[in-house]
């Protein structure tokens, strides 16, 4: 037997920690370090919640990802005999004459095997009373689909790569030069150095700030505020017992996650944000969002229309030109590779995106060439 193929995983966001227990359990001797911990308050996974969904609109990869994220996300839970994806159901309102969106997604969901349900307006005014429903045309409603509690599932998949015999280590990795020289080994931010045989960056929306040449402008972070209301006392019509998962794919996407674990009524404007800085920008949101929030919540949700704003939440997008993910080598650095661009909806394939990884890298299974960075060029 060969020696174990020596693996450094930077960063541990939905991307890395599934990459780094996916090569772990592959066989391969694996580092994973984090700046400032799984799950953190600057990470793109950091936050409480994010919904998992097959609807993805024509043509493309994520049903079928989403399909296989399922099967590995459970396998997790009994493994670490602890839950973090709660089936709530995912409910889409088609508002738009334009439904080639959730139209396009029903082949996809069929074929790999993700139950969904088609409903008229009238049996989802029957079945959801809470919800205005002025305007909307039909729904699908997915019902094994629902949300992932997101930074205790990325602390659990640290777990679980720790427990597995995988290095964890809290360090940073210095961006000074890295591109140029990440041939001499991974410089960490107090002056140590890693070996390894190979380099996975799953730094999220920092990966253009560590490679400038080659992801550079490529992956754009953007500010994305999120708010959480408050549902009346003692009412449970806005909390998962009553109310799936929803989404509104119109002309602003809008999205949300009803109460639960104690928190408010969860919406949010999936509309790009301005430029945001991950390390040093301040997470404040701003009263444009806040009113639109406000207004889609008094149209949609009526009840809700003067519910008090309990918490809000500041994260970031790390978007690629098209919204496809990013998965491949570095151009310049065979051993380097690079894993991320989940553009708004990564978290969820954050255990396919570790499979995808492993294989590729011990095993040579080329990832979806529409995640290769070289699509730039065709742009
Ligand atoms: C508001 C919001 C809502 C979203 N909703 C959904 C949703 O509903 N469903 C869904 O599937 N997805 C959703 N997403 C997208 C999803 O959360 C992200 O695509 C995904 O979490 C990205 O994971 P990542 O591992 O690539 O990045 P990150 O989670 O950002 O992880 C990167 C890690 O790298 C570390 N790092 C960075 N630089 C260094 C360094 N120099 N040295 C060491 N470590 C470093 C960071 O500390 C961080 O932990 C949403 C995102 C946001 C912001």
């Amino acid at each position: 037997m060969g020696a174990k193929p020596k693996i450094a995983v930077i960063g541990a966001g939905a991307f890395g920690g599934w990459t780094a227990l996916s090569l772990l359990r592959r066989g391969a001797a694996v580092t994973l370090l984090d700046a400032w911990g799984p799950g953190n308050a600057r990470a793109s996974s950091g936050g409480e919640t994010r919904i998992i969904r097959g609807c993805y609109g024509p043509d493309q990869p994520y049903t079928a990802m989403t399909a296989r994220a399922f099967q590995l996300w459970a396998e997790q839970e009994k493994y670490g005999n602890q839950q973090y994806l709660y089936r709530t159901g995912v409910l889409w309102m088609v508002t738009s004459d334009d439904d080639s969106f959730e139209r396009g997604s029903l082949p996809l969901l069929r074929e790999h095997g993700i139950a969904y349900e088609e409903l008229s307006a009238q049996e989802m005014a029957r079945r959801w009373p809470q919800i205005h429903l002025e305007g909307v045309g039909w729904g699908i409603f997915e019902p094994a689909s629902g949300y992932l509690m997101a930074r205790i599932a990325c602390q659990a998949v640290v777990e679980a790569f720790i427990a597995g015999g995988g290095e964890y280590r809290q360090a940073a990795v210095s961006s000074h030069q890295l591109e140029q020289e990440i041939h001499q080994g991974l410089p960490l931010a107090d002056g140590q150095r890693i070996h390894a045989d190979q380099y996975v960056f799953a730094c999220g929306p920092w990966l253009g700030q560590l490679f400038p040449t080659a992801v550079g402008d490529f992956l754009r972070p953007t500010k994305q505020d999120i708010f959480f209301f408050g549902t009346p006392a003692g009412d449970d019509r806005f909390s998962t017992a009553r109310l799936p998962v929803w989404a509104e794919h119109h002309q602003r996407f809008m999205y949300g996650i009803p109460a639960n674990d104690g928190r408010g009524f969860k919406i949010a404007d999936d509309t790009r944000g301005p430029r945001f800085d991950p390390t040093h920008g301040e997470r404040r949101v701003s009263p444009e969002t806040l009113h639109t929030a406000r207004e889609y919540l008094a149209r949609r949700f009526p009840a809700l229309k003067d519910a008090p704003l309990l918490e809000t939440r500041v994260c970031q997008y790390e978007n690629s030109p098209d919204h496809h993910l990013l998965i491949d080598r570095h151009p310049a650095h065979p051993n380097v590779w690079l894993a991320g661009g989940g553009s708004g909806h990564g978290f969820k394939l954050g255990p396919t995106v570790g499979e995808i990884m492993a294989r590729a890298m011990l095993l040579g299974n080329p990832p979806d060439a529409r995640f290769r960075l070289a699509r730039t060029a065709r742009e």
